[in-house]
Protein backbone atom coordinates (compact mmCIF):
# COMPACT_ATOMS: atom_id res chain seq x y z
CA UNK A 1 0.00 0.00 0.00
CA UNK A 2 1.59 3.47 -1.12
CA UNK A 3 1.23 5.98 2.13
CA UNK A 4 -1.46 8.79 0.57
CA UNK A 5 0.01 11.97 2.41
CA UNK A 6 -3.10 13.77 2.20
CA UNK A 7 -5.26 10.72 3.62
CA UNK A 8 -2.60 10.92 6.49
CA UNK A 9 -2.48 14.29 7.20
CA UNK A 10 -6.31 13.97 7.55
CA UNK A 11 -5.98 10.94 9.98
CA UNK A 12 -3.43 12.82 12.17
CA UNK A 13 -5.12 15.82 12.64
CA UNK A 14 -8.31 13.77 13.43
CA UNK A 15 -6.74 11.92 15.81
CA UNK A 16 -4.98 14.89 17.16
CA UNK A 17 -8.40 16.93 17.54
CA UNK A 18 -9.76 14.12 19.33
CA UNK A 19 -7.17 14.42 21.77
CA UNK A 20 -7.15 17.83 22.34
CA UNK A 21 -11.06 17.95 22.86
CA UNK A 22 -10.61 15.19 25.71
CA UNK A 23 -7.74 17.06 27.50
CA UNK A 24 -10.30 19.78 27.29
CA UNK A 25 -12.56 17.75 28.88
CA UNK A 26 -15.42 18.88 26.28
CA UNK A 27 -16.92 15.36 25.73
CA UNK A 28 -16.22 11.80 24.02
CA UNK A 29 -15.14 14.38 21.05
CA UNK A 30 -17.56 12.42 18.72
CA UNK A 31 -17.75 14.58 15.64
CA UNK A 32 -15.54 17.49 15.79
CA UNK A 33 -12.73 15.37 14.45
CA UNK A 34 -14.81 13.80 11.76
CA UNK A 35 -15.08 17.49 10.28
CA UNK A 36 -11.25 18.05 10.62
CA UNK A 37 -9.88 15.34 8.83
CA UNK A 38 -12.65 15.38 6.20
CA UNK A 39 -11.96 18.75 5.51
CA UNK A 40 -8.50 17.76 4.96
CA UNK A 41 -9.26 15.11 2.52
CA UNK A 42 -12.97 14.74 1.66
CA UNK A 43 -12.42 11.41 0.13
CA UNK A 44 -11.11 9.96 3.84
CA UNK A 45 -13.81 7.78 4.61
CA UNK A 46 -14.05 6.45 1.54
CA UNK A 47 -10.45 5.67 1.19
CA UNK A 48 -11.13 3.99 5.14
CA UNK A 49 -13.55 2.11 4.22
CA UNK A 50 -12.23 0.58 1.45
CA UNK A 51 -9.24 -0.68 3.35
CA UNK A 52 -11.43 -2.75 5.78
CA UNK A 53 -10.72 -6.65 4.81
CA UNK A 54 -14.00 -7.83 5.82
CA UNK A 55 -15.98 -4.31 4.08
CA UNK A 56 -18.72 -2.89 6.50
CA UNK A 57 -22.38 -3.58 7.39
CA UNK A 58 -24.33 -0.67 7.99
CA UNK A 59 -27.15 -0.77 10.05
CA UNK A 60 -30.14 1.68 9.64
CA UNK A 61 -34.08 2.48 11.11
CA UNK A 62 -36.09 4.65 13.09
CA UNK A 63 -36.01 2.62 15.96
CA UNK A 64 -33.38 0.00 17.29
CA UNK A 65 -30.52 1.27 15.22
CA UNK A 66 -28.19 1.34 18.20
CA UNK A 67 -28.85 -2.01 19.87
CA UNK A 68 -28.90 -4.32 17.02
CA UNK A 69 -25.55 -2.63 15.80
CA UNK A 70 -24.22 -3.04 19.24
CA UNK A 71 -25.71 -6.83 19.60
CA UNK A 72 -23.78 -7.40 15.79
CA UNK A 73 -20.28 -6.11 17.19
CA UNK A 74 -20.89 -8.18 20.11
CA UNK A 75 -21.37 -11.52 18.00
CA UNK A 76 -18.45 -10.66 15.22
CA UNK A 77 -15.86 -10.18 18.20
CA UNK A 78 -17.17 -13.01 20.12
CA UNK A 79 -16.03 -14.76 16.23
CA UNK A 80 -12.66 -13.31 17.55
CA UNK A 81 -13.01 -10.30 14.86
CA UNK A 82 -11.89 -6.65 15.58
CA UNK A 83 -14.85 -4.65 14.61
CA UNK A 84 -14.62 -0.90 13.91
CA UNK A 85 -17.84 0.61 15.34
CA UNK A 86 -19.38 4.05 15.96
CA UNK A 87 -20.25 2.67 19.20
CA UNK A 88 -20.75 5.95 20.53
CA UNK A 89 -23.91 6.77 18.56
CA UNK A 90 -22.78 9.80 16.80
CA UNK A 91 -24.87 8.28 13.42
CA UNK A 92 -23.96 11.04 10.78
CA UNK A 93 -21.17 11.40 8.45
CA UNK A 94 -18.82 13.16 11.09
CA UNK A 95 -19.19 10.92 13.78
CA UNK A 96 -18.91 7.82 11.71
CA UNK A 97 -15.98 9.46 9.66
CA UNK A 98 -14.43 10.62 13.42
CA UNK A 99 -14.92 6.76 14.49
CA UNK A 100 -13.26 5.60 11.56
CA UNK A 101 -10.04 8.37 12.23
CA UNK A 102 -9.79 6.62 15.77
CA UNK A 103 -9.54 3.45 14.39
CA UNK A 104 -7.11 3.41 11.90
CA UNK A 105 -3.41 4.08 11.91
CA UNK A 106 -1.62 6.91 10.65
CA UNK A 107 -0.32 5.16 7.55
CA UNK A 108 -4.61 4.22 7.15
CA UNK A 109 -4.06 0.74 8.74
CA UNK A 110 -7.35 -0.09 10.58
CA UNK A 111 -7.34 -1.84 13.98
CA UNK A 112 -10.24 -4.96 12.80
CA UNK A 113 -10.87 -6.54 9.80
CA UNK A 114 -14.79 -5.88 9.91
CA UNK A 115 -16.86 -2.41 10.73
CA UNK A 116 -20.69 -1.89 11.71
CA UNK A 117 -22.01 1.51 11.47
CA UNK A 118 -24.98 2.77 12.98
CA UNK A 119 -26.09 5.56 10.60
CA UNK A 120 -28.77 7.63 10.95
CA UNK A 121 -32.00 7.75 8.54
CA UNK A 122 -31.18 10.43 6.42
CA UNK A 123 -27.16 9.79 6.46
CA UNK A 124 -27.79 6.42 4.87
CA UNK A 125 -27.69 7.00 1.09
CA UNK A 126 -24.93 9.56 1.74
CA UNK A 127 -23.31 6.59 3.97
CA UNK A 128 -24.02 3.72 1.95
CA UNK A 129 -22.31 5.70 -1.60
CA UNK A 130 -19.06 6.38 0.40
CA UNK A 131 -18.80 3.20 2.57
CA UNK A 132 -19.70 0.73 -0.32
CA UNK A 133 -20.98 -1.77 2.65
CA UNK A 134 -20.97 -5.57 1.78
CA UNK A 135 -24.68 -5.62 3.70
CA UNK A 136 -27.14 -3.24 4.65
CA UNK A 137 -29.39 -3.69 7.14
CA UNK A 138 -32.87 -1.98 7.25
CA UNK A 139 -34.80 -2.53 10.63
CA UNK A 140 -37.76 -0.39 10.21
CA UNK A 141 -39.33 3.28 8.98
CA UNK A 142 -41.83 5.07 12.29
CA UNK A 143 -43.40 8.26 11.89
CA UNK A 144 -42.19 9.17 15.47
CA UNK A 145 -38.98 10.33 15.11
CA UNK A 146 -38.92 11.47 11.37
CA UNK A 147 -40.85 14.89 12.00
CA UNK A 148 -37.40 16.26 12.15
CA UNK A 149 -36.71 15.53 8.62
CA UNK A 150 -40.00 16.07 6.92
CA UNK A 151 -42.40 13.02 6.63
CA UNK A 152 -41.70 9.14 6.29
CA UNK A 153 -42.31 9.50 2.52
CA UNK A 154 -39.36 11.86 1.83
CA UNK A 155 -36.63 9.03 3.53
CA UNK A 156 -38.19 6.52 2.14
CA UNK A 157 -37.99 7.91 -1.36
CA UNK A 158 -33.78 8.43 -0.85
CA UNK A 159 -33.63 4.96 0.36
CA UNK A 160 -35.46 3.63 -2.47
CA UNK A 161 -33.11 5.77 -4.69
CA UNK A 162 -30.22 4.31 -2.96
CA UNK A 163 -31.19 0.61 -3.00
CA UNK A 164 -31.57 1.31 -6.73
CA UNK A 165 -28.17 1.83 -7.18
CA UNK A 166 -26.54 -0.61 -5.74
CA UNK A 167 -24.70 -3.65 -7.06
CA UNK A 168 -25.39 -7.16 -7.39
CA UNK A 169 -22.46 -8.23 -5.01
CA UNK A 170 -23.98 -5.99 -2.29
CA UNK A 171 -26.63 -7.50 -0.06
CA UNK A 172 -29.72 -5.71 1.83
CA UNK A 173 -31.44 -7.36 4.71
CA UNK A 174 -34.67 -5.85 5.27
CA UNK A 175 -37.08 -6.22 8.23
CA UNK A 176 -40.20 -7.42 5.21
CA UNK A 177 -42.28 -6.79 8.37
CA UNK A 178 -42.48 -3.39 7.40
CA UNK A 179 -44.57 -2.58 4.53
CA UNK A 180 -42.53 0.01 3.48
CA UNK A 181 -39.39 -1.39 3.72
CA UNK A 182 -40.72 -4.46 1.34
CA UNK A 183 -41.92 -2.58 -0.82
CA UNK A 184 -39.16 0.31 -1.76
CA UNK A 185 -36.55 -2.87 -1.90
CA UNK A 186 -38.34 -5.02 -4.79
CA UNK A 187 -36.26 -3.57 -7.24
CA UNK A 188 -33.07 -3.25 -5.84
CA UNK A 189 -30.24 -4.90 -8.27
CA UNK A 190 -28.50 -6.26 -4.39
CA UNK A 191 -29.08 -9.53 -3.51
CA UNK A 192 -31.91 -9.23 -0.74
CA UNK A 193 -32.69 -10.80 2.31
CA UNK A 194 -35.49 -10.59 4.70
CA UNK A 195 -36.36 -11.13 8.44
CA UNK A 196 -39.55 -11.17 10.01
CA UNK A 197 -41.94 -12.93 12.80
CA UNK A 198 -43.39 -16.04 11.23
CA UNK A 199 -45.45 -16.80 13.96
CA UNK A 200 -45.64 -14.94 17.49
CA UNK A 201 -48.71 -15.21 20.41
CA UNK A 202 -48.10 -11.08 21.27
CA UNK A 203 -50.80 -10.04 18.53
CA UNK A 204 -52.90 -6.54 18.32
CA UNK A 205 -56.16 -6.41 17.11
CA UNK A 206 -55.83 -2.91 15.20
CA UNK A 207 -53.03 -0.20 14.57
CA UNK A 208 -52.27 1.53 17.57
CA UNK A 209 -52.53 5.38 16.96
CA UNK A 210 -48.45 5.67 16.61
CA UNK A 211 -48.56 3.83 13.48
CA UNK A 212 -47.80 4.58 9.75
CA UNK A 213 -47.04 3.37 6.51
CA UNK A 214 -49.92 0.60 6.65
CA UNK A 215 -51.15 2.15 2.84
CA UNK A 216 -50.12 -0.50 -0.12
CA UNK A 217 -47.41 1.30 -1.74
CA UNK A 218 -48.48 -0.49 -5.28
CA UNK A 219 -52.06 0.90 -5.60
CA UNK A 220 -52.75 3.35 -2.48
CA UNK A 221 -55.16 0.95 -0.88
CA UNK A 222 -55.37 -0.23 3.12
CA UNK A 223 -53.30 -3.09 3.54
CA UNK A 224 -54.63 -5.64 5.24
CA UNK A 225 -53.11 -7.49 8.25
CA UNK A 226 -53.26 -11.48 8.86
CA UNK A 227 -51.57 -10.72 12.15
CA UNK A 228 -50.27 -7.59 13.69
CA UNK A 229 -47.63 -7.41 16.01
CA UNK A 230 -45.98 -4.55 16.76
CA UNK A 231 -47.04 -0.60 15.41
CA UNK A 232 -47.34 -1.18 11.47
CA UNK A 233 -45.08 -4.10 11.45
CA UNK A 234 -46.85 -7.89 11.10
CA UNK A 235 -47.67 -10.03 8.42
CA UNK A 236 -50.35 -8.27 6.09
CA UNK A 237 -51.56 -8.27 2.26
CA UNK A 238 -53.49 -6.01 0.04
CA UNK A 239 -57.03 -6.95 -0.74
CA UNK A 240 -56.51 -4.55 -3.96
CA UNK A 241 -54.06 -5.27 -6.01
CA UNK A 242 -52.93 -8.67 -4.50
CA UNK A 243 -49.21 -7.43 -2.81
CA UNK A 244 -48.78 -9.21 0.18
CA UNK A 245 -45.32 -9.70 2.83
CA UNK A 246 -42.46 -11.31 0.77
CA UNK A 247 -41.66 -14.84 2.13
CA UNK A 248 -39.00 -14.60 4.76
CA UNK A 249 -35.34 -15.61 4.72
CA UNK A 250 -35.07 -15.47 8.48
CA UNK A 251 -38.22 -16.21 10.62
CA UNK A 252 -38.63 -16.30 13.95
CA UNK A 253 -41.16 -18.45 15.28
CA UNK A 254 -42.11 -18.91 19.07
CA UNK A 255 -41.63 -15.65 20.10
CA UNK A 256 -41.93 -15.51 23.84
CA UNK A 257 -41.30 -12.35 25.90
CA UNK A 258 -40.76 -13.21 29.95
CA UNK A 259 -41.86 -10.10 31.59
CA UNK A 260 -39.74 -6.56 31.55
CA UNK A 261 -36.68 -8.71 31.68
CA UNK A 262 -36.17 -10.93 28.32
CA UNK A 263 -37.05 -13.28 25.26
CA UNK A 264 -36.81 -15.80 22.96
CA UNK A 265 -37.19 -17.13 19.85
CA UNK A 266 -36.13 -19.67 16.96
CA UNK A 267 -35.04 -18.30 13.64
CA UNK A 268 -35.52 -20.54 11.23
CA UNK A 269 -33.38 -20.27 8.03
CA UNK A 270 -34.04 -22.70 5.07
CA UNK A 271 -34.17 -26.25 6.80
CA UNK A 272 -31.76 -24.57 10.04
CA UNK A 273 -33.66 -23.47 13.07
CA UNK A 274 -31.50 -21.63 15.65
CA UNK A 275 -33.14 -20.89 19.72
CA UNK A 276 -31.92 -17.46 20.63
CA UNK A 277 -32.47 -16.34 24.46
CA UNK A 278 -32.00 -12.53 24.90
CA UNK A 279 -31.82 -10.53 28.26
CA UNK A 280 -33.66 -7.89 26.71
CA UNK A 281 -37.60 -6.23 26.83
CA UNK A 282 -40.15 -6.11 24.68
CA UNK A 283 -40.76 -7.13 21.24
CA UNK A 284 -39.57 -4.37 19.37
CA UNK A 285 -36.12 -6.07 20.82
CA UNK A 286 -36.84 -9.28 19.95
CA UNK A 287 -37.38 -7.65 15.79
CA UNK A 288 -33.89 -6.18 16.72
CA UNK A 289 -32.57 -9.55 17.98
CA UNK A 290 -33.86 -11.64 14.45
CA UNK A 291 -32.31 -8.77 12.46
CA UNK A 292 -28.72 -9.00 13.59
CA UNK A 293 -28.94 -12.80 14.02
CA UNK A 294 -30.02 -12.52 10.27
CA UNK A 295 -27.57 -10.50 9.63
CA UNK A 296 -24.57 -12.47 11.39
CA UNK A 297 -25.79 -15.48 9.79
CA UNK A 298 -25.84 -13.44 6.33
CA UNK A 299 -21.53 -12.59 6.52
CA UNK A 300 -21.22 -16.38 7.81
CA UNK A 301 -21.22 -16.12 11.25
CA UNK A 302 -21.31 -19.80 13.25
CA UNK A 303 -24.70 -21.06 14.77
CA UNK A 304 -23.30 -21.26 18.30
CA UNK A 305 -21.26 -17.51 17.96
CA UNK A 306 -24.29 -16.38 17.49
CA UNK A 307 -26.48 -17.49 20.08
CA UNK A 308 -23.63 -16.98 22.78
CA UNK A 309 -23.26 -13.24 21.11
CA UNK A 310 -27.06 -12.57 21.83
CA UNK A 311 -27.15 -14.58 24.56
CA UNK A 312 -24.38 -12.49 26.68
CA UNK A 313 -25.55 -9.22 25.57
CA UNK A 314 -26.59 -6.76 27.78
CA UNK A 315 -29.14 -3.94 27.79
CA UNK A 316 -26.88 -0.47 26.60
CA UNK A 317 -27.03 2.52 28.47
CA UNK A 318 -30.69 3.75 29.05
CA UNK A 319 -32.94 0.97 28.08
CA UNK A 320 -33.96 -0.88 30.99
CA UNK A 321 -31.88 -0.33 34.69
CA UNK A 322 -32.74 -1.72 38.35
CA UNK A 323 -32.25 0.04 41.37
CA UNK A 324 -32.21 -0.95 45.09
CA UNK A 325 -33.49 2.53 46.75
CA UNK A 326 -34.99 2.60 50.40
CA UNK A 327 -35.64 -0.92 50.17
CA UNK A 328 -37.31 -0.67 47.13
CA UNK A 329 -36.90 -2.29 43.60
CA UNK A 330 -37.16 0.74 40.94
CA UNK A 331 -36.99 -0.44 37.74
CA UNK A 332 -36.19 2.35 34.98
CA UNK A 333 -37.28 2.18 31.51
CA UNK A 334 -36.08 4.86 28.81
CA UNK A 335 -39.04 6.33 26.73
CA UNK A 336 -37.94 7.91 23.58
CA UNK A 337 -40.79 7.89 21.51
CA UNK A 338 -45.01 6.69 20.87
CA UNK A 339 -43.65 3.04 19.64
CA UNK A 340 -41.47 2.61 22.33
CA UNK A 341 -43.41 4.14 24.95
CA UNK A 342 -46.62 1.57 23.49
CA UNK A 343 -44.66 -0.86 24.00
CA UNK A 344 -43.21 -0.57 27.38
CA UNK A 345 -47.16 -0.06 28.26
CA UNK A 346 -48.41 -3.22 26.44
CA UNK A 347 -45.67 -4.93 28.57
CA UNK A 348 -46.77 -3.53 31.77
CA UNK A 349 -50.47 -4.21 31.06
CA UNK A 350 -50.12 -8.19 29.86
CA UNK A 351 -48.09 -9.12 32.94
CA UNK A 352 -51.18 -8.08 35.07
CA UNK A 353 -48.83 -5.86 37.53
CA UNK A 354 -50.66 -3.97 40.24
CA UNK A 355 -47.12 -2.17 41.05
CA UNK A 356 -46.79 2.00 41.58
CA UNK A 357 -45.53 3.36 37.83
CA UNK A 358 -44.62 6.49 37.85
CA UNK A 359 -44.21 8.62 33.92
CA UNK A 360 -42.16 11.72 33.70
CA UNK A 361 -42.26 13.87 30.81
CA UNK A 362 -40.05 16.63 29.51
CA UNK A 363 -39.97 18.93 26.84
CA UNK A 364 -36.80 20.18 26.37
CA UNK A 365 -34.85 20.02 23.48
CA UNK A 366 -33.39 16.36 23.61
CA UNK A 367 -36.82 14.87 24.64
CA UNK A 368 -38.87 16.88 21.76
CA UNK A 369 -40.39 20.08 22.12
CA UNK A 370 -43.92 19.45 21.41
CA UNK A 371 -45.67 16.82 23.75
CA UNK A 372 -48.56 16.37 20.91
CA UNK A 373 -46.78 12.89 20.58
CA UNK A 374 -48.51 12.03 23.74
CA UNK A 375 -52.06 11.58 22.07
CA UNK A 376 -50.59 8.73 19.94
CA UNK A 377 -49.68 7.09 22.97
CA UNK A 378 -52.46 4.22 23.63
CA UNK A 379 -51.99 4.93 27.32
CA UNK A 380 -55.40 3.08 26.91
CA UNK A 381 -53.82 -0.16 28.22
CA UNK A 382 -53.22 0.91 31.57
CA UNK A 383 -56.87 1.06 32.22
CA UNK A 384 -56.86 -2.62 32.20
CA UNK A 385 -54.22 -2.70 35.13
CA UNK A 386 -54.50 -1.90 38.74
CA UNK A 387 -51.19 -0.38 39.07
CA UNK A 388 -51.82 3.09 40.88
CA UNK A 389 -50.10 6.13 38.14
CA UNK A 390 -48.35 8.66 38.87
CA UNK A 391 -46.85 11.55 36.58
CA UNK A 392 -43.87 13.92 36.58
CA UNK A 393 -41.63 16.55 35.35
CA UNK A 394 -42.26 19.40 33.13
CA UNK A 395 -45.39 18.64 31.49
CA UNK A 396 -46.79 16.33 34.61
CA UNK A 397 -50.15 17.76 34.19
CA UNK A 398 -50.08 17.06 30.48
CA UNK A 399 -49.96 13.38 31.29
CA UNK A 400 -51.88 13.41 33.40
CA UNK A 401 -54.65 14.40 31.15
CA UNK A 402 -54.04 12.41 28.95
CA UNK A 403 -54.34 9.20 31.61
CA UNK A 404 -57.49 10.59 32.16
CA UNK A 405 -58.61 10.68 28.85
CA UNK A 406 -57.63 7.04 28.25
CA UNK A 407 -60.61 6.42 30.78
CA UNK A 408 -58.49 5.97 33.79
CA UNK A 409 -60.26 7.09 37.22
CA UNK A 410 -59.11 10.07 38.34
CA UNK A 411 -58.39 8.61 42.06
CA UNK A 412 -55.91 6.48 40.31
CA UNK A 413 -53.99 8.64 39.11
CA UNK A 414 -51.45 11.43 41.27
CA UNK A 415 -49.70 14.71 39.56
CA UNK A 416 -46.18 15.16 41.16
CA UNK A 417 -45.21 18.15 39.47
CA UNK A 418 -41.63 19.11 39.18
CA UNK A 419 -39.34 15.70 39.18
CA UNK A 420 -37.09 16.58 42.44
CA UNK A 421 -39.79 17.09 44.19
CA UNK A 422 -41.69 14.15 42.83
CA UNK A 423 -38.63 11.30 43.60
CA UNK A 424 -39.33 10.96 47.06
CA UNK A 425 -42.80 11.49 47.41
CA UNK A 426 -43.13 8.96 44.97
CA UNK A 427 -40.54 6.20 46.78
CA UNK A 428 -42.90 6.92 49.95
CA UNK A 429 -46.26 5.71 48.04
CA UNK A 430 -44.27 2.30 46.82
CA UNK A 431 -44.14 -0.69 49.83
CA UNK A 432 -41.08 -1.65 51.32
CA UNK A 433 -39.56 -4.75 49.77
CA UNK A 434 -42.06 -3.70 46.35
CA UNK A 435 -41.12 -2.91 42.70
CA UNK A 436 -42.01 0.44 41.40
CA UNK A 437 -41.46 1.30 37.87
CA UNK A 438 -40.75 4.90 36.53
CA UNK A 439 -40.95 5.34 32.98
CA UNK A 440 -39.21 9.05 31.95
CA UNK A 441 -37.85 10.97 29.21
CA UNK A 442 -34.57 11.16 28.01
CA UNK A 443 -33.75 14.29 29.73
CA UNK A 444 -35.68 13.11 32.98
CA UNK A 445 -33.49 10.31 32.80
CA UNK A 446 -30.71 12.41 33.58
CA UNK A 447 -32.27 14.59 36.12
CA UNK A 448 -33.31 10.79 37.70
CA UNK A 449 -29.77 9.68 37.59
CA UNK A 450 -28.24 12.83 39.32
CA UNK A 451 -30.89 12.83 42.07
CA UNK A 452 -30.82 9.12 42.74
CA UNK A 453 -26.72 9.58 42.68
CA UNK A 454 -27.43 12.46 45.07
CA UNK A 455 -29.43 10.36 47.47
CA UNK A 456 -26.41 7.87 47.66
CA UNK A 457 -27.53 5.05 44.88
CA UNK A 458 -24.04 4.24 43.36
CA UNK A 459 -24.16 0.65 41.17
CA UNK A 460 -26.05 2.09 38.16
CA UNK A 461 -24.77 4.15 35.34
CA UNK A 462 -23.49 4.02 31.83
CA UNK A 463 -23.51 0.64 31.28
CA UNK A 464 -21.95 -1.11 28.22
ZN1 LIG B 1 -52.24 -2.89 -3.33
Amino acid sequence: MTFDIRLGLAIAAGKLSALSIRRLGRGGGTALPGIVSNQLDADILDKLAARIPGGSIVVAGTNGKTTTSRILAEILERAGLGVIHNRSGSNLVRGITAAFTEQVSISGQPSGQIAVIETDEAALPEVVRRTRPRLIVLLNLFRDQLDRYGELDTIARSWQAMLNELDPDQTVLINADDPALAAISEDTPAKRLTFGFQQCEHTLDHLPHAADAAICRRCGASLTYRELYLSHLGDYHCEQCGYRRPDLDYGATDVQLNGLDSGSLDLSSGDATLHLDASLPGLYNLYNVAGAAGAALTVGMPDWVVQAGIGEFKAAFGRIERVEYHNRNLVLVLIKNPTGFNEVLRTLAMSDMTDPVMIIINDLDADGRDVSWLWDVDAEHLADVEAPLFTAGIRSGDMAVRLKYAGIASERITPLGDLDGAIDQFVEAVPEGHTAFILPTYTAMLRLRELLHQRGVVQMFWEQ
